[in-house]
């Protein structure tokens, strides 16, 4: 897929000077890395999103986006961070997208995208139940066809933004899971299993929020499913193999997580260089004119330059049409040098400022909060690096 990069320059800069001018206008309301403050989804950020398609950059034009592909995604995306207003609902609209945009049939597509695009619509993502956790294909949420629907039943847990979406991407296993299930689909593989777009105010879906941390304005959800009827034309691809529609969707987290990183440590680099260079503890000179303060941050900064290269990678080759396979290898490496490169201003950024790092206003605190989520959401780093022992290294497959 061919993108003009004059066009990704000009979505930078567009979306540079809408998310400064947010921040600028509405301060803590919108700002992602605030520890102390609690409330409501900010209307006004997701006005920013949706004003100008920006929501949609990823969307192909002859659904309503931009057409800027997961490249321009990832510029949006950045751009919210570095402005301190980085946020996983536009990710988790992107990541079911995704999948409808390569599996979806093209009444699905029609009825979904332009909503989406305009910022209309909202989605969420259900694959991880409780029993399951990193073992996302021992599911046991089932749908059963019955007729032109589908019914679904079962449990799905830890699901961000139910309350904020209007429909969830739902995994269950259309292929009963037991002894008497066709060879190769017995929940020892990844076959059997199919993608459901549900309404979240179907009749017998449930949720619950959970007791985890609010992340400024995304909370997480158990899902409860009790008999579910979804119309067949709902499914988002071939039944009993959505494998690789859901690894199209998390290599898309797994693209747009590293963007969103690169974002927020571009922000915490500037914030903390700011600092330094103001202010004074022995004598009249600022902290920054010391190595030992300098020398960190200058690492994250090349860190950095080296997350963005693999970001391209992998922007460049989902965007052009590699294989869900093909392109896990490029956002492996995303995924897990943005988790170091994090880390690693974290410790800079929380050196350069001491104590008053740990002041709720600054952000650090949240940024923190990013870090370590990162490394066990949504694919934690050892279930990260199995797959790629097994399927770049060709070692035995993990137990
Ligand atoms: C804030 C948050 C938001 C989330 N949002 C969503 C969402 O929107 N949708 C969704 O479907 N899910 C969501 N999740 C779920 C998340 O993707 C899962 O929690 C994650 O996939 C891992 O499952 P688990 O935490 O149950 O870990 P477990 O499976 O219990 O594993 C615990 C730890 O054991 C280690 N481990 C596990 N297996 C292996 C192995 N084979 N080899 C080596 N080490 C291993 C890892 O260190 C892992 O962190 C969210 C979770 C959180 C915390």
């Amino acid at each position: 897929m061919a993108i003009d990069t004059s066009a990704l320059d000009a979505l930078r800069e567009q979306a540079r000077t809408r998310f400064t001018a947010l921040v600028a206008t509405h301060g803590g309301a919108v700002r992602n890395q605030r520890t102390d403050v609690d409330g409501e989804y900010p209307a006004p950020l997701w006005e920013a999103l949706a004003q100008d398609g920006l929501i949609g950059a990823y969307i192909p034009v002859e659904y309503g986006g931009l057409g800027l592909g997961l490249r321009g995604m990832a510029v949006v995306l950045e751009e919210l961070a570095a402005a301190d207003a980085g946020d996983m609902v536009p990710i988790l609209s992107t990541m079911v997208a995704a999948p409808l945009v390569r599996h979806g049939t093209d009444a699905l597509k029609r009825e979904i995208l332009p909503s989406i695009a305009r910022g209309e619509r909202r989605l969420a993502f259900a694959v991880t139940e409780r029993a399951a956790g990193s073992n996302v294909f021992a599911a046991e949420t089932q749908a059963v066809r019955d007729g032109d629907s589908y019914v679904l039943s079962g449990q799905k847990h830890y699901i961000s933004a139910v309350d904020l979406a209007d429909a969830i991407l739902i995994l269950a296993r259309t292929t009963p899971r037991g002894p008497d299930a066709p060879p190769g689909q017995d929940g020892s593989d990844m076959a059997g299993f199919s993608l459901f777009l549900v309404d979240r105010e179907s009749r017998g879906l449930t949720w619950e929020r959970l007791t985890l941390p609010r992340l400024r304005s995304v909370c997480q959800y158990a899902v409860d499913l009790r008999d579910v009827r979804v119309p067949a034309s709902r499914r988002v691809g071939p039944e009993g193999a959505a494998v690789f529609a859901v690894l199209d969707a998390l290599n898309v987290e797994r693209i747009l997580i590293p963007a969103l990183v690169l974002g927020a440590t571009t922000w915490l680099l500037r914030l903390a260089v700011a600092h330094v260079n103001e202010r004074r503890v022995f004598g009249d000179v600022p902290l920054g004119r010391y190595q030992a303060v300098q020398h960190p941050l200058a690492e994250v900064f090349l860190r950095t330059r080296g997350l963005r290269h693999l970001l391209d990678e992998s922007t460049a080759s989902y965007d052009d049409g590699a294989n869900a396979f093909e392109v896990s290898l490029p956002t492996a490496a995303a995924r897990f040098i943005a988790a170091e490169v994090a880390d690693a201003a974290l410790n800079a950024g929380s050196d350069a400022f001491g104590s008053r790092g740990f002041e709720a206003d600054i952000g650090l605190l949240g940024f923190a909060q990013m870090v370590r989520l990162f490394r066990s959401a949504p694919v934690n780093t050892p279930v990260l690096l199995n797959f790629v022992a097994e399927h770049h290294l060709g070692l035995p497959r993990a137990s």
